[in-house]
């Protein structure tokens, strides 16, 4: 199935295109039909499950011919992190049309924002207690809402909003349409749930507990700053073709990448700072089997779809069990086998745990013989943040007295320099 099956606008799925999206995910599948058709929703997905899009394109779609300047979709978020992350969905989704959005939270300054309410923007995504403290205001008023999603709704619930959000409803109007996303439905969830959707369509994608059989899995123990060492031992004496490598940070990723091609091992990396078309172009390049290694971050390596992948290795141990569950489960797909190897540095050994307590399965540990695990690496993997912040304070500190010792030559320079009644003071 493709997002064109939808009927959505050309101009969003120019944008899904361009950002790389080939299939809708579970979620989208499912949601986005009774979505356009105007139907209510409440959907029990995680996050990394596409829920954002799922909810962003038919709103979107919805709002596309409709006059600007009326804010008629509130998206309700239970952090500051949550909520930018949607207003910068939105965005990328929004990008050839003209729907504007923004987001409302507290911890910056409320100018922006109160300006945003003014401008009616077509969206608004907001957080509980940032939002109520601007209905304080004449400015603020959502009489125009035509949809109302509330996003996290269990979180909002652990973090105490609900009598916030049960508020908030006397600001919108009664008839609109209403969407409800929670990973879980605790009690409160689904009364709240009953006060607020009409004749909703539930859906519930299964949250995915086990990985595939057929994989092989295990970790590596080693030191922190022997990772690097104990990958190209690793590739070395593995006869996998096709290696995905998964970094915490786009920086390691960069690192792991530099070290790679140092020693010989073609390689290719996507991650969320390099452009659309380095990615594609890093994708194809392994695809195409013209590089051994494709180093990747979590977030950049959602959609990637490679057949036939061997070897799958965790360089960081993900923070959490889904995105395990994720990673390894490129390799071994339609009954192949594969393997799953995580790189253990101690202070990743609770991480783990955590994941083995969740697959409900306890990986072998294995040494590589003849590695030699005591060994001081030949070079720098990364820099500590700790030396990276002192040579940033240093430098700061070096700026500091450069600016203060300009201050005052100035001075002495205007007091030599000044006129006086009879000429210039020497
Ligand atoms: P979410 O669950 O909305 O937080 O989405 C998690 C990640 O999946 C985001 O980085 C999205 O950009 C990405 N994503 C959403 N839908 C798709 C799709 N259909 N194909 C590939 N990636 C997607």
């Amino acid at each position: 199935m493709s997002f064109s099956s939808f009927t959505l606008n050309a101009n969003l799925l120019k944008a899904i295109d361009n950002m790389g999206f080939e299939q809708p995910t579970p979620i989208q599948r499912l949601a986005i039909p009774p979505l356009l058709e105007g139907r209510d929703v409440m959907a029990t997905a995680v996050t990394g499950s596409g829920k954002t899009a799922a909810f962003l394109l038919p709103i979107l779609h919805r709002l596309i011919d409709k006059p600007r300047g009326t804010t008629r979709a509130l998206v309700l978020a239970p952090t500051r992190e949550l909520a930018a992350q949607i207003a910068e969905h939105l965005h990328d989704l929004a990008v050839y049309t003209s729907l504007t959005g923004a987001a409302v939270y507290g911890g910056v300054s409320m100018g922006p924002q109160e300006r945003a309410f003014r401008r009616g923007v077509d969206v608004l995504i907001a957080t509980p207690g940032r939002l109520l403290d601007h209905f304080q205001y004449p400015y603020a008023r959502l009489g125009g809402i035509e949809h109302l999603v509330l996003d996290e709704a269990d979180r909002m619930l652990d973090m105490g909003f609900l009598p916030d959000i049960r508020r908030i409803l006397k600001h919108v109007p009664k008839k609109r349409q209403t969407l409800l996303f929670s990973a879980t439905l605790p009690a409160p969830i689904v009364e709240l749930a009953r006060d607020m959707l009409r004749h909703p369509v539930s859906l519930n994608i299964e949250r995915k507990s086990a990985p595939a059989a057929g994989i092989t899995h295990v970790a590596y123990p080693v030191p922190h700053e022997l990772k690097s060492n104990l990958f190209l031992e690793l590739l070395r004496s593995s006869a996998s073709k096709n290696v995905l490598a998964f970094t915490r940070t786009k920086h390691r990723a960069n690192r792991l990448a530099d070290f790679l091609e140092k020693h010989g091992v073609t390689c290719a990396r996507i991650h969320g700072n390099r452009s659309q078309a380095q990615r594609t172009d890093a994708l194809a390049s392994f695809k195409k089997g013209r590089c051994r290694v494709l180093v990747a971050t979590d977030i950049a390596a959602r959609g990637i779809d490679v057949e036939a992948l061997g070897l799958v290795v965790n360089f960081d141990v993900p923070n959490l069990p889904e995105d395990y569950i994720h990673r390894v489960g490129r390799t071994g797909r339609m009954d192949a086998t594969g393997d799953a190897y995580t790189l253990v540095s101690p202070n990743e050994e609770c991480s783990l745990r955590a994941i083995e307590s969740d697959i409900g399965t306890r990986l072998p540990r294995q040494k590589v013989s003849g590695f030699n695990y005591a060994k001081t690496p030949a070079e720098r993997f990364e820099v500590p943040i700790a030396e990276r912040l002192a040579v940033i304070r240093a430098r700061k500190s070096e700026e500091r007295v450069r600016a203060r010792e300009n201050v005052a030559r100035r001075a002495l320079r205007e007091t030599q320099g000044r006129p006086t009644r009879y000429g210039t003071a020497r």
